[in-house]
């Protein structure tokens, strides 16, 4: 229902019990005041007595009732005119006659004004009725606790003290011991809500005081954010239901500007025990999560300290026992034992280089980039694991495709994430048994900003419901597989701001390409 209507309303309501009476009141003296005019021989401004009628109108009618009665009595006067003096009509009764119609039409127009004034005094009750009702209700209906505290006493005990001089409370309040209890004793409860009975039980929301439910502390910054004239003072407090229960809750006090409202400042409350938990509760889990992602990382770089050293260990074995047979042979073959000791030296330094590069990584100092010829790389990393390629019938293809100039790199790095790619279509190729085992290295230059180093196997490819985990750390298909080696080599080749991608050939089998920067931006770098 909207305002005006309510204002109708009200005045409907009114005309039930004074509209007959104030009317027929009206229309009896408008009948006599015309009587009196026209029939009998009484001298004087008798027309000026529809004033009076007006009057009494202006009790029942509306303004458009008050224009048509104000009407009519003037054309009751101009017709008594009419009939008494109308054929001899003398210059004071037309007088008379004017004095009568000015009274009407002034007083008219003052109670139209009044009126109008009454029904905008209607219109701003009804509305301020409306507003307290809506405040009413959401106070009420709310899911917050609520609670009306009347500060106006504390307020001006605060304001008399800093009209002394005093502008610091707390030294104010460890020199006058009573003074806390004293301020905590001035404030009340006007009204709780539902929410905040709810939450605490009857007794608790209506006798809490908030200097027994927060500390002395809090208290405190309280007492002087009143005397600065704060508007908001929020804190988490800990406070006992009636049922005995501690709950932690966020209170907010919102101070009005004006200082007459302070008898009614709102305060609120909301519940944050559970939140609080769960914060402590995922704190926690956290921080078991930081341990054991530690102790991940330290059993991922071993792993992957024990992957990487395997393979130059393995090629030492394999080379001391061919040095041994060539010694064993009479006459011994000279050459060919040098050739050995010399491919022993060399996985030697190779694994030396992975302690020491390990080393490196956990100490966080980055290694030095140094100028890398993709070329010699792969050709290097072939002959590195001669072994291995041999051992398991894999032919290795090197395809040149464009010239690639040197890149900014570690070339260790480099290396390692080679030969994990080579030892994976190895193995994958092993494990499907694939008859035809084929690997084929591309070098090539796509771009003036990339380089790309691609691995090609003639293996089965990666299955579908590998593809999606492929890169994600301790996923591995096989029995006896960490899972880290393609997480690792993603990884080392993201922090110099290259990439690694791994998909199926169309022509079968797997296929993962090294992405390189020509220019290793100098973050990364
Ligand atoms: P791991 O070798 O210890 O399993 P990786 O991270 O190197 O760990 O590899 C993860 C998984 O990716 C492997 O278990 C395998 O299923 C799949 N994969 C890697 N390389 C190939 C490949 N060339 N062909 C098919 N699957 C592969």
């Amino acid at each position: 229902m909207t305002i005006s209507s309510r204002v109708f309303r009200s005045r409907e309501v009114e005309g039930a019990f004074h509209g007959p009476v104030f009317g027929l009141l009206a229309i009896a003296l408008a009948a006599a005041v015309y009587y009196v005019d026209t029939y009998t021989d009484v001298e004087g401004a008798i027309a000026v007595l529809y004033v009076v009628v007006m009057l009494v109108a202006a009790q029942a009618a509306t303004r458009l009732g008050l224009m048509v009665i104000a009407a009519a009595c003037a054309v009751l006067a101009i017709f008594s005119y009419a009939t008494t003096h109308g054929e001899t009509g003398d210059l004071q009764s037309t007088i008379r006659l004017a004095v009568a119609l000015a009274a009407l039409f002034v007083t008219t127009m003052l109670l139209l004004k009044t009126e109008s004034a009454r029904l905008s005094t209607l219109s701003i009750n009804n509305a301020l009725k409306e507003s307290e009702a809506r405040y009413r209700s959401i106070f009420d209906r709310t899911r917050v606790a609520l609670w009306e505290r009347d500060y106006s006493r504390l307020r001006s005990h605060l304001i008399g003290i800093k009209a002394q001089g005093i502008a610091d409370i707390r030294n104010y309040a460890e020199a006058n011991p009573a003074f806390v209890d004293h301020c905590a004793g001035l404030i009340s409860v006007v009204d709780a809500n539902q929410a905040a009975r709810d939450m605490l039980g009857p007794q608790s929301a209506f006798g809490i005081t908030l200097r027994r439910s927060i500390t002395l502390d809090k208290f405190l910054d309280l007492l002087q954010a009143i005397i600065d004239g704060e508007k908001i003072f929020e804190d988490k407090v800990e406070i006992t239901a009636d049922n005995g229960e501690d709950k932690l809750v966020l209170l907010s006090i919102s101070f009005p500007d004006d200082p007459a409202a302070f008898n009614r400042v709102v305060v609120s409350m909301v519940d944050i025990t559970q939140r609080e938990m769960a914060l402590k509760a995922l704190a926690e889990a956290q921080a078991e999560l930081a341990m054991a992602s530690k102790a991940a990382t330290v059993g991922a770089l071993s792993a992957s300290l024990a992957h990487e050293l395997n393979q130059p260990l393995g090629a030492i074995v394999v080379n001391s026992q061919t040095l041994l047979r060539w010694l064993d042979r009479d006459p011994p073959d000279l050459a060919a034992v040098r050739r050995s000791a010399e491919r022993m030296i060399r996985d030697s330094q190779r694994a030396s280089e992975i302690i020491h590069n390990t080393r490196s990584l956990l100490s966080s100092s980055s290694n030095k980039l140094e100028d890398v010829s993709l070329e010699r790389l792969v050709d290097e990393t072939i002959a590195l694991m001669e072994y291995e390629l041999q051992r398991s019938g894999t032919t290795v293809f090197v395809d040149r495709k464009t010239p690639v100039p040197p890149v900014p790199a570690v070339k260790i790095e480099l290396q390692q994430v080679l030969i994990n790619l080579i030892t994976n279509a190895i193995q994958a190729m092993d494990a499907a048994g694939s008859a035809k085992r084929v690997i084929t290295v591309t070098t090539d230059h796509p771009d003036n900003d990339h380089v790309r180093i691609a691995v090609r196997d003639s293996g089965p490819g990666i299955a579908e419901d590998v593809k999606e985990k492929l890169f994600a750390p301790f996923f591995t298909t096989k029995a006896t597989g960490m899972g880290m080696g393609l997480s690792i080599c993603r990884s080392t080749l993201e922090a110099r701001g290259g990439k690694l991608d791994g998909s199926n050939d169309p022509e079968g089998g797997a296929v993962f390409e090294m992405h390189l920067l020509t220019k290793p931006e100098l973050e990364h770098a």
